[in-house]
C-alpha cells in the first residue's frame, strides 16, 4: 500500500520575525519533516538552511503570499504558520489580509505568531 500522502504546510515570516521562525523551526524540527514545507522566497531560504526541504514561492511583497493563498483556497495547503509582524508596515498588506480570510473561509489551521504555532504543532502531532 503506498504511503499516506504527506500534508502542505506553509511557513512564512516577516522580516522582524524570521529569526523567531528560524527558532520555532529548529525546535520543530522532526514534527516539520513530516510535512511537503512550502515558504515564501526568503523565508524559504532560510527554513532551507536548517536542512530540511522547502519549496520556496516568491518574496511576500512580489505576490508569495497571494501564491499560497491560492493553494490554500484550492485545498493543496492544509495548513500556515505566518509569523507576522505587527508593528512593522508592510507594502503587501492586503495580501496579508487575504491570507487570513482565506484561511478562515476553508477553515485551514493558521498560526501567526509564536504561542499558536506551538498549537498547530500539539494539534497536529
Ligand atoms: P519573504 O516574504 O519570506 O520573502 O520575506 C514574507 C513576507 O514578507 O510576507
Amino acid at each position: 500500500m503506498a504511503a499516506p500522502k504527506k500534508k502542505t504546510l506553509a511557513l512564512i515570516a516577516h522580516d522582524g520575525k524570521k529569526a523567531e521562525m528560524i527558532g520555532f523551526v529548529k525546535d520543530n524540527i522532526e514534527f516539520l519533516k513530516r510535512f511537503n514545507l512550502i515558504a515564501t522566497s526568503t523565508t524559504g531560504k532560510l527554513v532551507a538552511q536548517t536542512g530540511l526541504k522547502v519549496k520556496r514561492y516568491l518574496s511576500g511583497p512580489f505576490g508569495g503570499d497571494a501564491q499560497i493563498t491560492a493553494l490554500v483556497a484550492t485545498g493543496d495547503c492544509h495548513a500556515v504558520i505566518f509569523m507576522r509582524d505587527p508593528l512593522g508596515m508592510h507594502p503587501h498588506e492586503p495580501d496579508i489580509y487575504s491570507l487570513l480570510r482565506i484561511c478562515d473561509v476553508h477553515d485551514v489551521p493558521l498560526a501567526t505568531n509564536l504561542a499558536s504555532a506551538r498549537m498547530i504543532v500539539i494539534g497536529l502531532e
